[in-house]
């Protein structure tokens, strides 16, 4: 009887469990036993092979239906077509930049080098390079169906990008198929969060299997991936945005990096730039002056397109899965991944641990091992915590030069931060 309660209770004791907590209990348990087993822990692959298959198994219908619904999500009158506008091409940009500052890091950390894993599946990997002109006139699928069934992710994203905007063009009539494919998104995030509850079990078993096959060397790199992500996160936010801030919107940008310090502290424990939402616009009102019309429609538009940190964190992530794995990336691969991820980026919920969803979509794009995701994946809420505080603090900063290019934006309030804290 006795014995029942305590199982009971050690159950509940797991099934309570944040699951950030139960991935890094498996990781760490996978790493003891694959340094314990040695080679033979190739026996608990499959485990890991299970996880990694009902990911890949979420990729094409998850991006395709959220791609759609994030851009009906868009509907617009003039203004909000005009400002929409704006937001989304600097959303995208700095979206385009955050990758390559990922890449770049990646190239200068080289956090994979050296780690020499092998996966036999892995693709050939001198592949010829098509070029640029290929590689963009392929973006475009000849038989939509065709590209879903292959799962070209980069077809996939234009076309459900053509067939939203489209949809949002029709109006009325197309209502019962927007509505269609926001209850199949929501069915997909809701298959997305199942698949999740498998992770702990299937990073401990690909972990064991990497502990085992190539010893603990493999902990070393990933602290180096870890540091990339945070120096990355530190040179976009303090660098990149404040450059933006005080160029385009000709503003102080101290009076900025003052007013992220709200949202980013809510950012970086809940890793949910959707649950973090309030206290954006909160600050972005009060704080930093921007109105309330540009502040809740620039807003919760970027928590659900603007994904800066989560860029970053794939370029640091693809280069070091590629160099682990001694995958040759050619240039179109580097433009690939950018054009991905950026595009890719429309799609990604704020929640947590979306990103690591995101990267598999970029690894298969470039015909990158899925193994690499597990082996991050150990890691995935520390690089979240960055990634989910860089993402807010875009978002924040969007929403000033918006808000400040279309007059919406109170330069007294703006600038009364630094006066209050000196006062205080
Ligand atoms: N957690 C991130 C966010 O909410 C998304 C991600 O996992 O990259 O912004």
């Amino acid at each position: 009887m006795e014995q029942t309660m305590h199982t009971q209770a050690s159950a509940g004791f797991w099934s309570d469990m944040a699951l950030w907590k139960k991935i890094l209990i498996g990781m760490v348990l996978g790493c003891i036993v694959g340094a314990v087993m040695g080679p033979d822990a190739e026996i608990l692959k499959p485990i890991g092979t299970l996880f990694i298959n009902a990911i890949k198994m979420l990729i094409v219908p998850l991006v395709f239906c959220s791609l759609i619904v994030g851009v009906t999500s868009m509907k617009d009158t003039r203004k909000m077509g005009r400002i929409g506008l704006k937001s989304v091409a600097l959303y995208l940009g700095t979206t385009a930049v955050a990758i390559s500052i990922g890449l770049g890091l990646g190239a200068i950390v080289a956090p994979g080098a050296g780690v020499n894993m092998a996966v036999d599946a892995v693709a050939p990997a001198a592949k010829e390079a098509p070029s640029l002109i290929q590689t963009l006139l392929n973006m475009i699928p000849k038989n939509p169906v065709d590209a879903l069934a292959a799962g070209n992710i980069l077809q996939i994203i234009v076309f459900a990008l053509g067939l939203g905007i489209s949809l949002n063009l029709v109006g009325e009539k197309a209502e019962p198929a927007i509505q269609v494919f926001e209850s199949l998104a929501e069915g997909m995030y809701k298959l997305t969060e199942l698949v999740m509850k498998l992770a702990p079990y299937g990073v401990f078993g690909l972990m064991a299997w990497v502990a085992g096959k190539y010893g603990m060397d493999i902990l070393m790199p990933l602290i180096k991936v870890v540091g990339a992500v945070y120096l990355g996160a530190l040179v976009l936010v303090v660098l990149v945005y404040s450059m933006l801030i005080s160029t385009v919107g000709r503003l102080n940008p101290i009076q900025y990096l003052k007013g992220l310090v709200n949202p980013a502290a809510v950012a970086f424990t809940t890793t949910s730039s959707s649950g973090t939402l309030p206290a954006t616009i909160k600050a972005a009102r009060e704080d930093l002056g921007v109105s309330k019309g540009i502040s809740s429609f620039v807003l919760p538009l970027g928590a659900t397109i603007n994904m800066d940190g989560t860029a970053l964190y794939q370029g640091v992530c693809a280069l070091f899965i590629a160099q682990a794995f001694g995958v040759d990336l050619a240039f179109s691969d580097y433009l690939l991944i950018i054009a991905t991820s950026t595009l890719a980026s429309v799609g990604t919920a704020g929640v947590p641990g979306a990103g690591l969803i995101m990267l598999s979509l970029v690894l298969t794009t470039v015909g990158l091992p899925m193994e690499g995701l597990a082996i991050v994946a150990g890691i995935d809420r520390i690089l979240d915590m960055a990634r989910t505080t860089v993402n807010v603090c875009g978002d924040m900063m969007v929403s000033v030069l918006v808000g400040k290019s279309e007059n919406e934006l109170d330069e007294a309030v703006y600038n009364k931060t630094a006066a209050e804290s000196t006062e205080v």
